[in-house]
């Protein structure tokens, strides 16, 4: 009988800071960076599609896989900028609707962009906003040119274009701009879903026409590849796409209802068709198992609501599973959240002061949940993007595997 071999040594709790530059030094550009837009392939995993990149833009590199907090109006709530680098975020995803609303492209402009106005200096991502004019109750009417909407502020009427889309983003100033498509409910027929295709087609033609007159030359700009999971779908797109030569492309429309198999099995089958030299991003995933199977499958980013919002609904995220520090047992818990977390909460404060911060709703209990739970996000993929950079992908991501298997889920056994 042979001997058991010893698991090879992996790293699953790195400091997901660890490999990216200081807060002071963010945004800097040194001469010899390359152009913003280019991607460097670092390393590439044998036995998966798993990559890892450095994507260069105005604001410095972002290395990938990535995960991005999700800021709407320009803050991820409660948390100040070096704080979120202290837990290691790069890019900081805003909303161009949301802005263009409130305060209004040309006061955001006019108070420094994106970048002075909310003080970070790093690479940040505007979403075109269509994905919510879509999936809020605002829809009144969509054609081929665009889309008609009632504000979910003061219910007035707008319409979104590509072209207004673009001139929003241009006064916002992201370093990378989504562009505006149609992204059909997760349960639309397949004729729902080729009319949103084909009318995000259209839509891109129309960006990727105007985007040399509306952005800056070092404001990037993405494609958004719809199809639901219909496989087939999702390839016609893809390539139907790839010809407009954008600066990265998004599987947008996932993550909206459909079955988490079928969204897995469509990261793995299309996210290797996107262009290869282009960064990849998958819109709006997702839980710790989601962005797991979209590393493996190539993908280069992603954001999510869920460190953030879980937080402020007091779930806190870790490697053992998912819970409500309102919880009563937690009332005379004197361990932190996650005892094997070195995240600046972890390392000073109880369960038991999180719940009694909660119970009094008091916004330092926000500020803590938000800081370790995106910790433990970025960490999640930090761990992964090391792996792969190091040469040994496939031992962490079968230790990760082993660890969702383990995760329990105390609080309500719901997923996350
Ligand atoms: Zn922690």
């Amino acid at each position: 009988m042979s001997e058991p071999t010893a698991p090879p040594e992996v790293d699953l709790r790195p400091d997901p800071a660890a490999d990216l530059a200081p807060f002071e030094a963010l945004g800097r550009r040194s001469e010899g960076d390359p152009a913003p837009g280019t991607l460097e392939i670092v390393a590439e995993d044998p036995d998966s599609d798993a990559r890892s990149c450095r994507l260069w833009t105005g604001h410095g590199p972002v290395e990938t896989p990535c995960f991005m907090p999700v800021g709407t109006y320009g803050a991820v709530k409660g948390l100040l900028p070096e704080e979120l680098r202290t837990v290691g975020s790069q890019v900081v995803l805003a909303n161009a609707y949301h802005l263009t609303h409130r305060p209004g492209p040309e006061r955001v402009r006019s108070l420094g962009g994106i970048h002075g106005f909310m003080h970070w200096p790093g690479p940040v991502l505007t979403d075109s906003g269509g994905y919510q004019v879509f999936s809020l109750r605002s829809l009144q009417k969509i054609d081929d040119s665009g889309v008609d909407y009632r504000t979910h502020f003061d219910g007035s009427k707008a319409r979104m274009t590509p072209r207004s889309v673009l001139e929003a983003e241009a006064a916002i100033g992201p370093d990378i701009c989504m562009i505006l498509d149609h992204c059909p409910p997760g349960d639309a027929d397949r004729s729902a879903m080729r009319a949103a295709m084909e009318r995000t087609t259209r839509w891109a033609r129309e960006a990727a026409r105007l985007r040399r007159d509306i952005l800056r030359p070092e404001q990037l700009c993405f494609g958004i590849v719809q199809g639901g999971t219909d496989l087939e779908l999702r390839r016609e797109h893809v390539d139907a796409l790839a010809e407009l030569d954008f600066d990265g492309y998004a599987l947008g429309g996932l993550s909206v209802g459909e079955p988490i198999p079928k969204m897995h099995a469509t990261f793995a089958a299309i996210a290797p068709r996107m262009p290869k030299h282009k960064p990849r991003y998958v819109m709006g995933i997702g839980t710790p198992a989601d962005l797991l199977a979209a590393i493996r499958s190539g993908v280069d980013m992603f954001d999510c609501v869920i460190p953030s919002r879980h937080a402020r609904n007091g779930q806190i995220l870790t490697f053992q599973g998912r819970f409500n520090i309102r919880n009563g047992r937690f009332r005379t818990d004197d361990r932190p959240p996650d005892p094997d977390c070195a995240c600046p909460v972890c390392s000073r404060f109880s369960r038991a002061y999180l719940r009694h911060l909660h119970v009094h709703n008091d916004p330092l209990y926000v500020r803590l949940a938000t800081i370790h739970n995106l910790y433990f996000f970025h960490q999640w993929v930090a761990a992964q993007r090391q792996a792969i950079r190091a040469g040994n992908y496939a031992a962490v991501a079968a230790a990760l595997d082993a660890v969702l298997a383990e995760r329990r889920h105390p609080g309500d056994g719901a997923k996350g």
